[in-house]
């Protein structure tokens, strides 16, 4: 099966041709043709399965025909990073149709968003605080709404995004088609498709499993010892690019930190960088400068790195949802992946859970030769100083706090 069984516009198989795809992805062969017909659709479907360009291309197609320079699609996106990348499938992928795309978010000044909306946008890539913003301002109109994406869904959900999301719909009272995007299917989302979208299609993508590209292991250790089973892990395997996921802001910080001192190429991505430190780390990571990359949850939302060999979970995910979305990092398009868990007597109850998920037990591993007894380091384990304590520990959101995602 290839692209062109799609009857896509030639510009836009140019960027298909360009962006290096040949086969459609299953969520891409199963959601492009109902949405090139006008269907409203139900996506479950995880990063990693090609979701970004199921949409995008029949929207680009459709799009063609339009009248230039008014909002006629919007994305609403959880993050701003998730939000820069779909706006770069958009751009790579419409680069021959001369349709006009921005991405908007909080966190960063106005004026170019603004300077942006001016000069005419056919496509708006949004989170949905700043979106907000500019709609209650006037900068932003979406009267001429063709086609709207709620992109991850769930993850929304989890962030608080809900009122913010039923808000924006009530900007939207005409007719348009209305893709809804979400790994999973939580009972709040399941309201929200029966109120918004019309006769909904469904298409699902290995919903509720991890790519079958990934290897799972777990590693029993000592709280006060992960941050040396990692150093360990980082100089015993051969690895590519690898992301680690910690619990708090704070231990992002700390473990790059830690890290960086061991002479790791490493960073963190975490709520307490400016966008443009939060840039800068992703697009080292992404170009190679930094090989590791430490992380919240919410930080890594949607990160579209496709070369990533190794997940390691510093802090074991609150949920088996968070875990898959995790793990999403690593084995995309096919490639051979690797999650590394590290895990403590307290997360018993969340190994069943992954076990009863991945249908199989998970394998233990030992490091030969690391010493599981010793105690702790001056640096290992240690809690942040007492005035930072008091930030919240999980990365949820709470409803109603009104500003653009990404902020952890
Ligand atoms: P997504 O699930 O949209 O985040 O996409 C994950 C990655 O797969 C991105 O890097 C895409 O560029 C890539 N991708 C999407 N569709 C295809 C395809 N048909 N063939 C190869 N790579 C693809």
């Amino acid at each position: 099966m290839s692209f062109s069984t799609f009857n896509l516009h030639p510009d836009i198989m140019a960027g298909v041709t360009a962006s290096g795809y040949v086969t459609p992805t299953p969520i891409q062969l199963q959601s492009i043709p109902p949405i090139m017909q006008g269907r409203d659709l139900i996506g479950l479907a995880q990063t990693g399965t090609g979701k970004t360009a199921a949409f995008v291309l029949p929207i680009l197609h459709r799009l063609r025909q339009s009248q230039r320079g008014r909002v006629s699609a919007l994305i609403i996106s959880p993050t701003r990073e998730l939000a820069e990348q779909i706006c770069d499938t958009v751009a790579a992928l419409g680069k021959h149709t001369g349709l006009k795309s921005v991405a908007i978010y909080g966190g960063v000044g106005m004026d170019q968003q603004l300077r942006a909306l001016r000069g005419g946008v056919d496509i708006v890539v949004a989170c949905p605080g700043r979106l907000l913003d500019h709609l209650w301002q006037g900068t932003l109109s979406l009267s001429n709404l063709e086609v709207l994406v709620i992109d991850e869904a769930d993850r929304m959900f989890d962030m608080g995004f809900l009122p913010d999301i039923r808000n924006i719909l009530k900007c939207i009272l005409h007719p348009r088609q209305t893709l809804l995007f979400s790994a999973t299917m939580p009972a709040d989302i399941r309201k929200l498709v029966a109120e918004v979208l019309q006769d909904p299609v469904t298409v699902q993508i290995g919903q509720t499993l991890p790519a079958t590209t990934v290897s799972h292991k777990l590693y029993p250790v000592g709280r006060h010892l992960k941050t040396t089973l990692l150093k360990e892990i980082l100089r015993k395997t051969t690895t590519g690019s690898v992301l680690v996921f910690t619990r708090t802001k704070h231990s992002a910080e700390r473990v790059a930190e830690q890290l960086k001192r061991a002479g790791h190429r490493a960073a963190s991505l975490q709520g307490n960088l400016s966008q443009y430190q939060r840039q800068a780390a992703l697009d080292g990571f992404r170009d190679g400068s930094y090989k590791v990359l430490v992380a919240t949850d919410v930080a890594a939302r949607g990160i579209d790195i496709l070369d990533i060999s190794h997940v390691i979970n510093y802090d074991m995910p609150d949920s088996t949802d968070a875990y898959i979305h995790r793990i999403g990092r690593t084995g995309r398009v096919g490639k051979a992946g690797e999650a590394f868990t590290f895990v403590t007597k307290e997360d018993a109850s969340m190994i069943n859970s992954l076990e009863r998920l991945l249908n199989a037990p998970l394998q233990r591993c030992k490091l030969d030769d690391f010493d599981y007894e010793k105690d702790a380091l001056p640096d290992e384990g240690r809690r942040p100083p007492r005035r930072f304590s008091r930030a919240p520990a999980s990365g949820r959101r709470r409803s109603g706090f009104r500003q653009t995602a990404g902020t952890r």
